[in-house]
């Protein structure tokens, strides 16, 4: 089996039918989806939560198409406030919108995010840190000129957020209707959060959990030059969220997850798989990511090689984590044999 796309796992899933606005929970919960200009993903969830109070999680992009279909959901339901927003994560596509619903007077000025996201809410593309990286790991020039243009186009996707608090791990947030518990869940982003109703069993997981994308582990790189081990702590919080009880998940992006324990042990299934090939391609001799990025993809678009060398660099971790291979540098570039 050849892979021709980085971020699509094969299982299948009974309903594969794009969600709609939907009222959710006994009125509770209601889900609205916004457009993506994005190839990878063309919708975003995200979630008005309450009965006459509303808080809302995550917003969509600042477009007007995006910001309209937002505002127009918000006055179908009939909700004309928002008294808090919180983030799961701080991609643009779920906190683009904040500010400008804060700007038109329809959400207070309270926006909730972890504290680790402020470089993502940010965009501190640091182009000269990624740029040594990822030259090493044998990615050419072509494709950081790339990520620089995609830099700045996610950069029109958002209003840079005036003010921000802080959410944490194990923190309480009451909502009109229940309560839920932040659970940090580092992986896709080191500051990705999920929100737990535990007494209804109803999670919001942000990128965290997804039907049909294994959400990339992102490679994250910090401004003393060290590299989160992003795959590595994406497979620890699902050991925390596979033995928590949860009757229904509410993503941001895709369908509903209503078994979420079959959801990760098909997610485990396929990064061991992947990390097994990967270790196996390795054995004929020693390579830099982007070689064995190039063995394991064989139909790789341009603008996919950074996701799927994020994809490597996370399986490399985790054979590395194992001891299974190591790595050594040669020529300015970073090579990985097997042990
Ligand atoms: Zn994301
Ligand atoms: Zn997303």
């Amino acid at each position: 089996m050849t892979d021709t796309s980085p971020h699509k796992h094969e299982h299948k899933h009974p309903h594969d039918a794009a969600p709609e606005n939907k009222v959710m929970e006994n009125g509770l919960v209601r889900r609205i989806v916004l457009p993506l200009p994005f190839p990878q993903v063309q919708q975003i969830n995200v979630y008005i939560v309450g009965k006459k109070n509303f808080i809302l999680i995550d917003t969509g992009i600042r477009t007007d198409d995006s910001y309209d279909l937002l505002t127009a959901a918000l006055a179908a339901n009939n909700i004309r406030h928002i008294d808090a927003i919180y983030i799961t994560h701080g991609h643009v596509d779920h906190f683009g919108a904040a500010q400008k619903l804060i700007k038109d007077g329809i959400a207070d000025n309270k926006i909730f995010i972890h504290q680790k996201e402020i470089s993502n809410i940010n965009n501190e593309y640091d182009e000269a840190l990624y740029g040594n990286y990822l030259k090493r790991y044998g990615i050419p020039q072509e494709i950081l000129d790339m990520m620089r243009y995609a830099s700045a186009f996610f950069d029109t996707l958002a209003d840079r957020l005036d003010k921000v608090s802080f959410i944490n791990h194990g923190m309480h947030v009451d909502y009109d209707g229940g309560t839920f518990e932040v659970i940090q869940t580092p992986g896709h982003t080191s500051g990705s959060v999920c929100f737990f109703d535990r007494e209804k069993g109803m999670m919001l997981s942000g990128d965290t959990l997804l039907s049909r994308l294994s959400p990339n582990p992102l490679l994250d790189l910090n401004i003393d030059g060290g590299r989160r081990k992003s795959l590595v702590e994406y497979i620890a919080s699902m050991d925390i969220l596979f033995n928590m009880d949860i009757k229904t998940v509410y993503p941001g992006h895709y369908e509903t997850i209503y078994d979420h324990k079959e959801l990760i042990k098909n997610l485990l299934t396929f990064h061991y798989k992947r990390m097994m090939r990967i270790h196996n391609i390795l054995k004929q001799k020693p390579m830099t990511p982007y070689e064995i990025t190039g063995g394991l993809f064989k139909k790789l678009h341009q603008t996919d090689v950074y996701l799927a060398a994020s994809e490597v660099i996370g399986h490399l971790d985790l054979l590395e984590q194992h001891d299974m291979v190591q790595s050594f540098e040669r020529d300015g570039l970073l090579y990985y044999a097997v042990v």
